[in-house]
């Protein structure tokens, strides 16, 4: 774990080496100004990984007044899922990030990557070959042997180009021929050795339809897409790293518009958190969990809908940094970064939950009193709130205990306690049932103690919530904990299974008695239920009867 020893507080401005190159860049004239993108496929939601991505790609194009791209990076012909598309789109500009013009799909440029491969073939760098693909395999070799030159690989230009002709009309099967990239068969590394630029796949495209039944491959389509757009730095995980040579050859080889160039990052993994695309499909399609927007779900809507705010997780991005080394991150941080902020912005609201009654004797029956409380502590403009006092409250079953020791400052026969916004009450007795629960606590007040305060300056330890009995409602709260028991849960023993490292215990449902600013509140507000956690008010919610989910719990189960 590398986040032992962060103040993620307000993350100070780490400059990270994709900075250090825009400095670079900048500096030296090679640059004037920055153009990124952010290429995801649109085969499933974004999540926390990916924001790490979107936090560099636009968030640095925002930082140095450059743009950042949305480009959907559909090369491969499969069914557009409308519903991946506007996913994307809406979890981008949730995060804080604005495409502007500049949205696009890979395939608009289909017509214009095609010429680029017939100008390799005039070229004499690129062929058409028809190894099987185990044929290939062999012909390819292993990284510290050279490999075999293909038997097509020394045709002349004109029949190249016939082929590939051929390739186009749709004269070959599948397979059965590939455009290959003339590069380097003893290259140690193997993306040089003559990689496959375009197949025949006989699909039809989403956006161009049946126009075409060869496809270009990502690693000769991608840094095409990048240079005619005048991407400036085409920023990417680490795995592409071995990828780059090859980058850089087919923008050297090439005469295209602009040179970009590729830099790579070590992608995101988080404790308790898995990220793969097939996982998370698979979790939503065996019901798992409850759709793509589960609040356990590391995917950006599941963590929106968890109540988890867009500032906590640009911030989340800042802390973690950006480094060329792959590590594990540990998701308190994230969690951790959520906290910060949410006691920043979110308003306090009480709710109890798990009740016991309590009667203060010497207040009037029937009165009812509206007392101010303070929405935000941490926030003078979040102002106040009335809540509704009365005889017959209810507070937490653990804030009482009949025979307490000497430390526990809550209520106890002969004890006072601060009733949050209200009272200074002391205990004076308790009624049990049958089997020695209790079941009604008496206290009296002190009416000299409106608002919580004590005039006489007496020293009151404990302060504890409490919600009116007769204007409490009971409303239902989704209790989340992590999905997964163990820290690396994709990481299981021969013949395991990651299913067996779901925690059954990841969601409970419970009841809580909130007090009734609550009840009303618009899907997404936020609160922090004081001393217990935060909350947000999920989409399920119907007015006068909201349903909360939790965000976080109040404390850190770690230090940072
Ligand atoms: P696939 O295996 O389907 O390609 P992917 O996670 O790479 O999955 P993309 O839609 O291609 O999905 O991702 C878009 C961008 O997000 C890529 O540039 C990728 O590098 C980046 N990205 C994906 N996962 C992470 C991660 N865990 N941390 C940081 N960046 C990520
Ligand atoms: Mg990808």
């Amino acid at each position: 774990m590398n986040n032992e020893s962060i103040s993620p507080e307000t993350p100070a401005v780490n400059r990270h080496f994709i900075r250090q190159i825009i400095d670079n860049d900048l500096a030296a004239g090679t640059v004037k100004s920055i153009v990124t993108r952010f290429p995801p496929e649109p085969n499933g939601y974004l999540h926390i990984g990916h924001a790490k991505a979107i936090c560099l790609d636009f968030g640095m194009a925002k930082e140095y007044g450059g743009k950042c791209h949305l480009r959907m990076d559909d090369t491969n012909p499969t069914r557009e899922d409308v519903e991946y598309v506007e996913s994307i789109q809406e979890d981008v500009r949730w995060l804080g990030f604005d495409w502007g013009e500049n949205y696009f799909h890979a395939s608009d440029y289909f017509d214009k990557i095609y010429d680029y491969a017939i100008q390799l073939i005039k070229l004499g760098k690129a062929y058409v070959c028809h190894l099987s693909a185990e044929e290939w395999k062999d012909y390819r070799g292993v990284p510290d042997k050279p490999g075999k030159a293909s038997p097509w690989r020394d045709r002349s230009v004109e029949e190249n180009l016939e082929e590939f002709a051929k390739m186009t009309r749709g004269e070959y099967d599948e397979g059965a021929a590939t455009l290959r990239a003339k590069v380097d068969m003893f290259s140690p590394n193997m993306h040089m050795r003559d990689p496959v630029i375009y197949r025949v796949r006989k699909v039809a495209h989403h956006n161009t339809g049946d126009k075409w039944c060869v496809y270009p491959m990502y690693d000769f389509a991608h840094p095409l897409e990048d240079a005619i757009e005048g991407v400036t730095h085409s920023i990417c995980t680490l795995e592409f790293e071995v990828h780059r040579p090859f980058y850089d050859w087919v923008i050297n080889t090439l005469n295209t518009p602009s040179k970009p160039h590729q830099y790579e990052f070590a992608r995101l993994n988080l404790t308790y958190t898995m990220m793969s695309k097939r996982r998370l499909l698979e979790l939503v399609q065996e019901n798992l969990v409850n759709g793509w927007d589960d609040p356990r779900m590391p995917t950006v809507c599941g963590l929106r809908r968890r109540g988890y705010t867009p500032e906590s997780i640009r911030n989340f991005c800042e802390i973690i940094g950006v480094t060329k080394y792959n590590s594990l991150t540990d998701v308190a941080l994230l969690e951790h970064t959520v906290r910060a902020d949410l006691n920043k912005t979110s308003p306090r609201a009480m709710a109890v939950m798990n009740p016991v009654k309590v009667v203060i004797d010497n207040y009037p029956e029937n009165q009812v009193e509206e007392l101010t409380a303070v929405n935000n502590p941490e926030d003078e403009a979040a102002g106040t709130r009335i809540v509704p006092f009365s005889r017959e409250i209810f507070i937490e079953r653990e804030d009482f205990m009949e025979d307490a020791p000497k430390k526990f400052f809550r209520l106890t026969p002969g004890r006072e306690v601060r009733l949050r916004w209200a009272y200074v009450v002391k205990c004076v007795s308790c009624e049990k049932d049958a089997d020695g629960n209790v079941t009604v606590i008496h206290c009296t007040y002190d009416p000299e103690t409106r608002g919580g305060n004590t005039p006489d300056g007496r020293k009151i330890k404990a302060t504890i919530h409490w919600v009116s009995a007769a204007h409490a409602k009971p409303v239902e709260v989704r209790l989340y904990d992590r999905l997964f028991t163990k820290e690396e849960p994709a990481d299981v023993p021969e013949g395991g299974d990651w299913r067996d490292n779901l925690n059954p215990a990841s969601l409970t449902v419970a009841t809580a008695l909130v007090e009734p600013s609550l009840l009303d509140v618009p899907a997404g507000a936020r609160f922090q239920f004081e001393r217990i956690g935060y909350f947000c008010a999920d989409p399920d919610s119907k007015p006068g009867a909201p349903v909360f989910n939790r965000t976080v719990t109040l404390k850190d189960s770690k230090k940072f």
